[in-house]
């Protein structure tokens, strides 16, 4: 009975990350701990690195894997954000990360509000499109790992293949639904390392 439990719950992870040449990670939710809703990550002081985060980065890394950041940050275009602050959160995610050993290849950020229909803000597919190509990657060489809709639905038009990630947030109920409302049923996981670990056996 356990046995087949097993079965049932690996193969389609397994499947999923079955050759794949790179991971896209969502930020907030994924990588940090997620403001409130309708509030933002402003400085790197409220930049909360979540347990495991940068042990299954470097986990990815070592099978080859390439882990890229695809991140809307409204906030820059709302002006509460400067671009010198968030570069500030990513230098010292790099740092944090090589710590374990790992490496973000690219952060790909869209500072759009959402009223101004960036083609590249999810979820809208624009910096996947531009990250294939600037790889050389194909949609079914990706896994998107993200923690809302929106990255669900980015990930699905350009054609990769998709993981959940329940994180706490207030829009967690919300995001459920909107899956069941269109009957799609993502393999999902509490943390990024849950998800990770699946693939390291
Ligand atoms: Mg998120």
């Amino acid at each position: 009975m356990l046995a087949k439990v097993f079965k049932d719950f690996y193969t389609p992870v397994y499947m999923v990350f079955n050759k794949i040449k790179a991971v896209i990670l969502d930020r907030d939710g994924v990588i940090n701990k997620k403001a409130k809703k309708q509030e933002y990550i402003l400085s790197k002081n409220q930049f909360v690195i979540l347990p495991g985060v940068k042990k299954a980065i470097a986990k990815l890394n070592s099978k080859g894997i390439l882990v890229f950041i695809v991140t809307n940050q409204q906030a820059i275009g709302k002006k509460l954000l400067t671009k010198e602050e968030f570069h500030k959160m990513n230098s010292y995610l790099n740092i944090e990360i090589s710590s374990f050993g790992g490496k973000i290849k690219k952060i790909y950020c869209c500072p759009h509000l959402k009223e101004e229909n960036c083609p590249y803000r999810k979820p809208s597919s624009g910096m996947i499109f531009e990250l294939m190509k600037e790889f050389n990657l194909k949609p079914n060489e990706i896994v998107f790992i993200g923690d809302s809709f929106s990255d669900y639905q980015s990930s699905a038009s350009a054609g990769c293949k998709f993981v959940f990630i329940k994180s706490e947030s207030d829009e967690l109920e919300e995001n459920i639904n909107k899956f069941k409302e269109i009957n799609a049923n993502p393999i999902a996981f509490d943390t990024l390392y849950q998800a990770v670990r699946c693939i390291s056996n």
